[in-house]
């Protein structure tokens, strides 16, 4: 079932879905199984599958020349939302990229998606590589996400790179996209950024789900902004507990976004790694109570395949 079809059904009910990440190369499918038990006892409406690319790492030789490689740590995506669809019988959603994907790779991985019986994307441009500055898009490929947003809606309506296909099955893929109420890294400012959001939702998106943030105010604000903006489609906040020391710095550099004065000053002062998880837990599941009695369509954790945290909070929030 799509995702707008969960929201609908749900007659004002906050859903609870999860983001998790596809198995580390090496690793078989029960492992993610192992994250997912415990979560799907809780009834996620969906569950998301993040795409993770190609990296290239460097690796010396015996000649002492460095050697370039291409890798991909954590592939599968496509396969492991079709193991969760199988094995829960719960809507799976695969992160569908702009970066290493020609129009031609996206239309067969498209294909291979419909075929599977997978009506849900998250549609995303991907960030730049490690190894470059900025952004490279696939020679042959999507630049932004409201391009790949396009290929997606053109296929909707049977339109397949090839123009001789005669009378070509319609595809019916409901889209999601990224939006960022601190704004994303790139952008000059909010309003460019929410310009660009439009777009999205002009072209073909069906609902938003946004870059987690610690302050609600935030969320609150760029809903608004939105509905001002007449962008008017479901806008399910992303959420993730602070749960480690590290985190107050990984964060905000990974993400792009600020963590509360009074929330680091609590982590700064507390005791052990232990209190300072309590005090995250306690901080999210407030945040989650404020934002389900605001009336949000759901709640989107991201667990970074780590379940107990995800757990403990939707526990006291569902
Ligand atoms: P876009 O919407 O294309 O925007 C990118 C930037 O370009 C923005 O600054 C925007 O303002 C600007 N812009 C947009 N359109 C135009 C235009 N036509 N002309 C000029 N400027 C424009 N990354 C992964 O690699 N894999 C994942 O699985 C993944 N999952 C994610 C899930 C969520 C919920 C979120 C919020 C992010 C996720 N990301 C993932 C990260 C995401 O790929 C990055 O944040 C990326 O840098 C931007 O993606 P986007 O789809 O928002 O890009």
């Amino acid at each position: 079932m799509k995702v707008t079809e969960h929201i609908e059904r749900a007659n004002g009910k906050t859903l609870f879905s999860v983001e998790i990440l596809p198995p580390l190369k090496g690793q078989d499918v029960n492992c993610t199984f192992k994250t997912l038990d415990p979560l799907v006892e809780l009834q996620p409406a969906f569950i998301d599958v993040t795409y993770h690319r190609q990296e290239f790492i460097y690796k010396q030789k015996e000649n002492g020349l460095l050697k370039r490689y291409q890798v991909r740590k954590r592939p599968g995506t496509v396969a492991i939302c079709a193991a969760i669809q199988n094995h829960y019988k719960v809507d799976a959603i695969p992160h569908l990229i702009c970066g290493g994907f020609t129009k031609e790779d996206t239309e067969d991985a498209l294909i291979d998606l419909n075929f599977l019986g997978i009506d849900n994307l998250l549609v995303l441009r991907g960030d730049p590589i490690k190894t470059e500055k900025s952004f490279v898009p696939e020679s042959g490929g999507h630049a932004y996400a409201s391009e790949l947003i396009e290929q997606v809606t053109a296929l909707n309506t049977g339109n397949y790179l090839d123009d001789d296909l005669q009378e070509s099955h319609k595809m019916d893929f409901c889209i999601g996209v990224a939006g960022y109420p601190e704004k994303h890294f790139e952008s000059p400012n909010l309003g460019m950024d929410m310009y660009y959001l439009k777009k999205k939702v002009e072209l073909g998106a069906d609902y938003i789900v946004t870059q987690m943030f610690f302050d609600n105010q935030k969320y609150f604000d760029f809903v608004k902004k939105c509905r001002e903006m007449d962008i008017n489609i479901p806008i399910i906040p992303g959420i993730k507990p602070l749960t480690t020391f590290n985190h107050l710095t990984s964060i905000p550099q990974n993400f792009y976004i600020d963590l509360p004065e009074s929330l680091a000053m609590e982590v700064l002062k507390a005791k052990d790694k232990e209190a300072i998880k309590e005090i995250g837990l306690e901080w999210c599941i407030n945040q989650c109570k404020e934002l389900k009695a605001f009336g949000v369509p759901g709640l989107h954790f991201y667990t970074m395949s780590n379940s107990s945290n995800t757990k403990k909070v939707a526990e006291a929030v569902f």
